[in-house]
């Protein structure tokens, strides 16, 4: 049978959101042509993640709503519930036509092509020497280019299926990621983030330059407003870095940099390999270095073992350093792991308090962070209409808080403008256009 059409779901981070932007791009070299809704493509991808919520559970009912439709499409399931489950996938449902493991994503092609055969396809497992090919890539967003640079980690969190889901940290060559980079900007993108589970770990395989170095050679390439970075690991955040965000304009002021618990004791069960002081005083050189610079990090609540004290570590540390965003969730363990034996679990009901209570103290710092802005003048990269509010857009400061303001008609997407705050929410911030902002760090606009 011949598939004419796809429709691509995406789960979990930027990487998988990547990964889904590299499917599309070889699904329309097959002359594949997107569907307005799952029920209406021959092919649905399912593009899964499993490092947080409940994958399996959430994949087997999405799997079981999609063979159920009057035209059943054929289901690819890629990303890293497909490494961790391989063939078994196939036992779900007659449906699933292939499997396709992060390691293979560049196989896409080949595993339509085998159901167009007649035969279903498990691609799992890691080639060495796989190319990167980003000239297929199909791109949603014209003022944004996301641009991988490490691929898989080596760290092994106790916690976490990424090494085993998506392999051994491997760094592109500095040559082809610029390349890429000039690419992006010569078409017009704006902001490059840069990706890596461990961006910060970067190294060159030809010449050995760092990931400091990598970001000011970015950060050079013309055309550029903004050059982010995901997900950085406080191992790997060292002073030259520090010197590049500092000395750099064009380098980001938002900073992601997970620290998981604010206990000792937990970070070391976590093999997080550094201790809450170290942490501690990173941020601090961090915001000696750069004191514009806003943080958000990654939490997890009722790591197995995890006391009272412990999770009061962890709230201590966030009321001492007070990030702008917490992305929290509930330990829930990851079959294959080291964490999902040990035997110690938390319970439900107590991860659901804590978690309820941790939520309570950062929104109310997210919003007391937000409120200093108020009234001040912001550089805003204007992403697209805002979702609440079509008559509004929706853009990011150089800091990557959400700022929506009103059109006035003389501006569009991929523009940077001064927008003067006048009211703060805990998750985004409000404004006008200000074209009188006399110094404002708007870049970029030359
Ligand atoms: S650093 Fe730890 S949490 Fe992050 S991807 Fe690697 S193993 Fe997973």
């Amino acid at each position: 049978m011949r598939m004419r059409s796809y429709f691509i779901e995406t789960w979990g981070c930027q990487m998988n959101q990547h990964d889904s932007e590299l499917i599309e791009g070889q699904l329309r070299e097959r002359g594949l042509r997107p569907a307005g809704a799952a029920g209406e493509a021959d092919l649905v991808i399912l593009n899964t993640c499993s490092v947080r919520e409940r994958p399996m559970q959430k994949i087997v009912s999405r799997i079981g709503v999609l063979e159920k439709l009057t035209r059943p499409p054929v289901i690819g399931v890629c990303g890293c519930v497909a490494q961790q489950e391989g063939a078994s996938l196939l036992g779900r449902s007659k449906s699933v036509g292939f499997v396709l493991g992060p390691g293979q994503i560049g196989l896409v092609g080949e595993a339509v092509r085998a159901v167009e055969q007649g035969e279903r396809a498990v691609l799992t497992g890691f080639n060495a020497d796989s190319e990167h090919n980003f000239s297929t890539i199909f791109r949603k967003s014209s003022t944004r280019g996301m641009v991988t640079v490490v691929e898989g980690c080596n760290e092994f969190c106790t916690f976490c299926v990424v090494p085993y889901t998506r392999g051994r940290e491997s760094s592109r060559s500095m040559t082809d990621v610029l390349t890429e980079v000039r690419s992006l900007a010569a078409g017009g993108v704006k902001e490059i983030e840069l990706l890596g589970q461990t961006v910060n770990a970067y190294v060159c395989p030809d010449s050995g330059a760092d990931f400091a170095t990598l970001l000011d050679a970015v950060a050079e390439v013309p055309g550029l407003c903004r050059v982010r970075y995901i997900t950085s690991h406080p191992r790997y955040f060292n002073d030259r870095l520090m010197g590049v965000l500092a000395s750099n304009p064009i380098v980001s002021r938002y900073l992601h940099l997970p620290f998981q618990s604010g206990s000792d004791t937990i970070l070391e069960r976590m093999h997080r390999r550094y201790t809450r002081d170290e942490f501690v005083e990173l941020i601090g050189r961090l915001r000696t270095a750069v004191p514009d610079i806003h943080l958000s990090t990654d939490v997890i609540v009722g790591f197995p073992g995890e006391t009272e004290e412990d999770f009061l570590q962890t709230m201590k540390l966030l009321e001492r350093l007070r990030f702008g965003h917490v992305f929290a969730f509930a330990f829930s363990p990851r079959p294959g792991t080291p964490a999902a034996k040990y035997g110690d679990q938390v319970s439900e009901e107590v991860m659901k308090g804590r978690l309820h209570r941790l939520f309570e103290l950062t929104d109310r710092i997210s919003l007391e962070l937000n409120k200093e802005l108020v009234g001040s003048a912001v550089a805003v990269l204007v992403d697209g209409d805002s979702r609440r509010d079509p008559n509004d857009w929706q853009g990011r400061g150089e800091d990557n808080r959400v700022v929506n303001f009103p059109k006035t008609g003389h501006e569009t997407i991929g523009d940077v403008v001064a927008v003067r705050i006048r009211r703060a929410g805990a998750h985004s911030l409000v404004g006008d256009r200000d074209d009188g902002v006399s110094r404002l760090p708007v870049i970029g606009q030359a």
